[in-house]
Parts: C-alpha cells; structure tokens; sequence
C-alpha cells in the first residue's frame, strides 16, 4: 500500500543562518542520529539494524569507503552511517499506487529531497513510450524488455552501464562481465566523477591508482595532512583514527579554503570526554588555501626540502630509497629549483610563513601520511596536482614504510572494489587476458565511454540504452541541462535502485525503474541465504550480510538481476553459468579468484573477521609496477585557475544532510545552516566589494574561457570564514553552473571545484527548477 507523502517539498531558498561549528560529533551527533534513525525506522527496528551496522557478523555501511577498525565497538557508526542506514531501512514503501497518483511530470517538479523521502520501491514499474505514468510491470516482462532493446542495437557500444559505489563485488563483477560478454566496454562508475584523478595520478606514479596505507600506518604517522578533504561530513569515523593518532603524537595539518569543525575538534561519542567534554582538538596547523593552490603549495614544499638537503647533505632526503626505487629524480629537482615564490603565494593566498612552518614540520616528521578528497580531484590541473603530492612522498622515503603513504579517501562504499572488479572503460590487457581466459571468449579492447563520454554518446545519439546499476546519474553529473536532455535522447533508460531520486523522472523514450534488495535486507537465494562483499578504501576486503526482511517478498538482488538480464541477453549456450551464480554467490567468488589477482581462496578469507588485505606492491614490498619499474618522480609546472578581476572561484561541496546526491535532510549543522540549501557561502569582504549583504539573494553565472556562461538562480548570500575570492555552493544545485566540456586533464572528471563566478540579479524563486 502505497503511503501518502510523509514529508513536504519545501522551497530550500530561506534557511535560518548561526555561525559556524568548531567542534563536531558529540551529543549533538547522537541526539540527531536518533531523531533521523527513529523517524524512518522506528525504535526497535533502529536499535536491531544499528547494531549490525559495520559489525563482523553484520552488513557493511552503504555510506563512505572508510574503512573498520581491527576491534569494533558496539556502535561502529557516525551519524552520516546511521542516516544512511535509515533511508534504506525506512519503513516507507511506493509502490504502483504512488505512481498511479503522480505522473512523471508531477514527479520531476519535485526536489530531490522530497523523492528520497518517499520510501524503498517494491515493484518494478515501466513508463512505456508516451505514457504519463509507470505502471507495475513483472520481472520477467521486464528483464526480457531491456534483452530485446539490447539485442536490437546495430552495436553493442550503442548500451551503457553505468556503477554507483553501493554495487557489491559479487553484482559488479557480474555487471562488467556481462556487458564485456555483450562486446561493450562502456562501463562507466561514480568514480569518473571523483577519484578518476587520484587515480590516473597514483596508477602513473606509484604503478597502482589506489591509496598506500592501512588504519595501522595512520595510527603510527608523526604528521597528517589532511588537504581537500572535509571529513567531519564526508568520512565521520575517520576522525576517531585522526583522534588516536593524535593521542599517539602525530601532528595534523589542514589544507582546505574553508575552516571545517570536524577538523578543529572532535567529540567522539565513545567516550565521557567526547560525550560531554571538549573532546580532541585536532588541527595543528590549518592552512587556509586558495581552491586550486595545492599544486603550488606542494611545490613550495618540495623546493624547501631540497633546499634542506642543500643546506645540510644527506640529512633530509632518502637517499636510498630514491637511489634503488625511484626514476626521474635529477628532471623533477631541477625544475623544483625553478618554482617561483611569487606565484607560489599567488596560487596559494598563504603567507610564506605558513608554507615554511609545514615544511619544517615535514622536516622534523619521519613518518607522513597524506590524505586527499575531491577538493584536489575536482580540478582542471587535478592529476598533476597528485604527482606532486607523490613527489613531496617520495622524497623521503615515505612510501612503503610503517606510518606513511598516500591515502585518497574515498567516498562510496564500494566505489574502489567496483573498480577491482572490472568496472572501468579502459581495462588493461592482464585483466580482460583472464576475464577472456576464464569465460573463453573474447573481450572486447576497444576503450569505452567514462561519464562524460556516455553523457556526450547520448547527446549526440550514439548511446541508446542507458543501464545503471544504482546512483543518480543526472544529479550527480555536471551540466545538468545537457545531461537531462542527453537522457531524453535514449530508447530505454533503466535504473536498478531502491530510492526514488531524479533518474527516475528524467527518462528516455521508455523508462524501467528495478527495485532492489539494499546492504540491510536479507538476500536468500536457491542455494540458501547469501553474503556479499565490499572493499574499503584501504584495500581491505570483507563480507556484508543484511537481516532485515525486504520490503517486498519478490524483491531481486543486484546479483540475480544482471544474470537474469544476462541469460535472456546472451541466450543459450553462453559460457557464462548465470544461474549457478545466482544461486550461490560463492560461485561467482570462486571465479573471482581465478580472475582478479588478490582474491585466491576468496571464499575461504571472508570467513576472517575483518576480511582480508588486497596486496598493494609499493606498500607490502616497494615493488613499483610502473612503467619504469620504479616510483616516479614527476616534472609539475606550477598551475593553478585563473581568475579574472571583480570574479570569484567557486567550489561545489556537500552539506552534513547529503550523502553524494542523496539529500538526508535541509540541515548543514556544522556550517549553522538549517532549512534550506540554496545559500552562497562567502567572505564578508568579498560579499561587500560585490554590494551584497547577508540575507540577500543572487544568481550565480559561471564563465568559460570558450566563452559560453551559466546561470543558477536565487541563491541567498551567507557570510562565511571562506578564503577571501573563494565561494562555496552545493552540488546537485550547482551542477549547472559545470560544463560537460570542463573536465580534468588526463582523467576527465569534472572541474566541480574551480568554477569562475559572478553575480547577477536575483532571479527570483519563481525562476528554481527542481
Ligand atoms: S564513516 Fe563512512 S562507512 Fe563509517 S559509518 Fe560513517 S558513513 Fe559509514
């Protein structure tokens, strides 16, 4: 029975306005973790599933990559966990009379908030050519519709299918496999959008585009560096090893254009001192930077290592570990020597002072980790930026040794395990020889479509049927205009999720939504009940396994839905055994093992509590597997973005009440905005020199250097402690302000982080889309 909407659909425009947080977690964490985690779950079902939550013999956190301690507590969540766990195993449920009540033009009026808010889907439901309404469509009906529009292509690169983060192991392999036994590598995933950099970075570098250490290494690091990350939001219980590592002695420094409370101080709920007292100051050092100066600041940084050695040989650099595993050290230092102080501060907006005091802690430090998110990722320069990062690493030895390395934080659950599988457009020769190998048949090596690329496939008629496995792909893609009109172009647009969100309704000439089975519900297939398995951030890989009774009794799994569209797809006689797979996961593991190179005897290794490590050459053994064979230092002209006069560069970020485009709640608490999303953030000096006043309302313009500009209306001004020229909006409300043709160079992830604004006369709330 299909419930009446539990919530509104407020404007979002108005919100109360306080300052500014300088402590985060504590009481008040636990008090909002109950309210939100009661209001969709009730108490007794919230108490059960909470304590399962991130627990051996539990299910995995569909929020962040962040991984779980070695000993787990009782309560081995933060609230943004806790919010996540409560929007899957809501007690709200839409079904056919929800749709039967509002049309697909009502719905795509709607926010994105309100959709989430209506409850888990129960029945796949198809929106046929010209129909104003889904209507209940069965499974097979359904499966069988999407095999024939496949089949019907002129080419297997006309489909796309896309990967969210919360895609288990066992379901992405599955989905990669099926789409390579179609003969497409378009294979797009989340990680387009935010880790790609990291990624192409790492893999050019280091010979591996995933992170160096473990929890264990950030508990043994003398210095932290935290740049670009605000993980108070984004990654809540990687404050609690921040916390222990500071207890340890380690020193954190900073990096971020805004001041973030769960980086001043942490109040672990844990315990009395986080509870009720002032919890742990955090920060040592914060450099307020200039969105996009971290390239230059790393710079700064190498220059005055170099100089140190200069000044006093064979005391700063590591000599050794340079001599027998790096290549290109000569080329890199020379033009280090080159780096240009004035434009250093320029790019940076740091007093030189500042630079020379990180500096000299990285001198007095042994042991340094840094991390990263996507306020480095997120830029046109965003590649170099990391190598630059690896080269201030590299220098003194700090990768591959206890207590340092690189560490990308990752932001969906799974989004770096979908990726192990095979979820990637440009899949090297080794894995799809024993993807070939396994399934004897022959993949295809042409390279497929990233996000971007799908986004431009569909725009200009080339892909037709648009596949995603999870997400909320037009509200997470930049341009939204063109990617919504890019979506309308498709034959068959079609979603696997367990949410309603904007996807949903921005659909092609015909639209299936899928419901699914989510991380909390049990997955009970022929063979018995099953388990998945997710990979964290740090390469650890374990078994998640929901209880919760599905919200319907005929609900399929990821898993069981790929194999079935599989089988009907690739018909009889297919070297695949779809059916085995579903049956028992176990199955698909086993191949897993004989495929993907650290999962032998994977079947066996979950049983661990904790899982199992992936093996990471430069970490285990300093084995580089670049193209050198060694770890690469790197040459990285100073860039950084430039900004024209009277303009600002303005940042996309999320608020405490999100989850990537998942909207909990209207609430940013840490920043002390309630009720409302469509806020500015800006220095008051700057909000003055552009005539605008706390309160007021604006349109923000982007510019392009091709010279096309954007525009966003109505968004009310907020005064914030923000580097001065650096202003800050959320995303997916801003996600019209990027262009599709904006990207990073190298890993073609959007540019979401340095976007050159103006402002412009208020539109008006009249002028708000959805
Ligand atoms: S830190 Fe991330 S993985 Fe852990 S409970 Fe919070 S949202 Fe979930």
């Amino acid at each position: 029975m299909a419930r009446k909407a539990p919530a509104e659909d407020p404007a979002q425009d108005d919100p109360k306005v306080a300052l500014p947080k300088h402590a985060a977690a504590g009481l008040p964490a636990l008090l909002h973790t109950t309210t939100m985690a009661t209001a969709q779950m009730g108490a007794a079902r919230s108490v059960r599933t909470l304590l399962k939550l991130n627990q051996p013999d539990g299910f995995d956190c569909p929020g962040c990559a962040w991984p779980e301690p070695d000993h787990t507590h009782t309560a081995e969540f933060c609230e943004n966990g806790a919010k996540a766990v409560a929007e899957e195993a809501t007690l709200r449920r839409i079904g056919p009379e929800f749709f039967a009540e509002h049309s697909v033009a009502d719905l795509a009026d709607r926010s994105g908030y309100w959709l989430g808010q209506q409850g888990r889907l129960t029945t796949p439901m198809l929106l046929d050519q010209d129909a104003t309404h889904y209507t209940p469509i069965g499974w097979d009906a359904a499966l069988t519709l999407v095999a024939d529009e496949l089949k019907a292509l002129d080419t297997p690169n006309a489909a796309a299918f896309y990967t969210s983060g919360r895609t288990s192991n066992e379901a992405a392999f599955a989905f990669q496999l099926f789409a390579r036994q179609l003969g497409t590598n378009n294979l797009p995933d989340c990680s387009n959008m935010c880790h790609e950099s990291s990624g192409s970075a790492l893999t050019e570098t280091i010979g591996i585009g995933k992170g160096s250490v473990s929890l264990k290494d950030l508990y043994q690091a003398d210095l932290i560096i935290v740049a670009g990350q605000n993980p108070g939001t984004n990654h809540p219980r990687m404050l609690s090893a921040l916390e222990r590592a500071k207890r340890a002695g380690a020193r954190i420094v900073s990096v971020n254009p805004l001041p973030e409370a769960g980086l001043e101080r942490f109040r672990n709920p844990q315990n009395a001192r986080g509870l009720v007292g002032a919890g742990t100051k955090l920060t040592d050092l914060f450099l307020q930077i200039r969105l996009g100066g971290d390239l230059a600041l790393f710079r700064a940084l190498n220059l005055l290592l170099l100089k140190a050695e200069r000044k006093e040989p064979g005391t700063v650099l590591d000599h050794a570990f340079i001599a027998e595993h790096c290549h290109g050290f000569a080329e890199f230092a020379a033009d280090a020597e080159t780096t240009d102080w004035a434009a250093v501060l320029a790019a940076t907006g740091l007093p030189e002072g500042q630079i020379r005091e990180l500096a000299a802690l990285a001198l007095e430090s042994k042991r340094i980790v840094v991390c990263w998110a996507m306020g480095l990722t997120q830029h046109k320069h965003a590649v170099p930026t990391i190598r630059e990062v690896v080269n201030f690493l590299l220098l003194r030895g700090n990768i591959g040794r206890p207590g340092a390395g690189v560490c990308p934080v990752r932001g969906h659950s799974n989004v770096q395990g979908d990726r192990t599988m095979g979820i990637f457009e440009r899949p090297g020769k080794p894995f799809l020889d024993a993807l070939g190998k396994e399934f004897r048949f022959e993949p295809p090596r042409e390279h497929g479509l990233d996000v971007v690329d799908t986004v431009r496939g569909m725009r200009d008629g080339k892909v037709r049927v648009f596949f995603a496995m999870g997400g909320n792909f037009v509200s997470a893609t930049p341009d939204t205009a063109v990617t919504e009109a890019a979506m309308r172009r498709c034959r068959l647009t079609v979603h696997v999720s367990t949410k309603l969100n904007r996807s949903h309704v921005v659909t092609g000439a015909r639209a299936l939504i899928l419901p699914t089975l989510g991380r909390t519900d049990r997955d009970r297939q022929s063979s018995g009940p099953q388990q998945v398995t997710v990979e964290d951030s740090m390469g650890m890989v374990h078994a998640s396994r929901g209880a919760l009774r599905p919200p319907a009794d005929d609900l399929l799994s990821e898993t069981a839905i790929v194999c079935g569209l599989a089988r009907r797809t690739l018909g009889p006689g297919n070297t695949v055994p779809w059916e085995d797979f579903t049956a028992d996961y176990g199955n698909l593991r086993d191949r897993i093992a004989r495929v993907v190179p650290g999962f032998e005897d994977f079947n066996d290794r979950i049983k661990q509590p904790g899982g199992f490590a992936l093996p990471h050459g430069p970490r285990d053994t300093r084995a580089f597997p670049t193209a050198t064979g060694k770890a690469n230092f790197t040459v990285n002209p100073l860039t950084a973005p430039e900004v024209p006069a009277g303009r600002l560069l303005l940042q996309t970020l999320r608020s405490h009440d999100q989850y990537n485009t998942t909207i909990y709640g209207l609430d940013d608490r840490y920043r002390g905005i309630t009720d409302g999303r469509r806020v500015v953030l800006l220095h008051p000096d700057d909000a003055a020199e552009h005539g605008l006043a706390e309160g007021d309302h604006t349109d923000l313009v982007s510019e392009w250097t091709d010279g096309s500009t954007r525009r966003a209306p109505h968004f009310r001004v907020v005064h914030y402690p923000t580097t001065r020229g650096c202003a800050a909006a959320y995303y997916p409300e801003t996600n019209v302000l990027v262009p599709l043709d904006s990207t990073a160079d190298t890993s073609n992830t959007p540019t979401s982080k340095s976007v050159v604004i103006r402002f412009a006369e208020d539109s008006g709330a009249e002028a708000v889309g959805p």
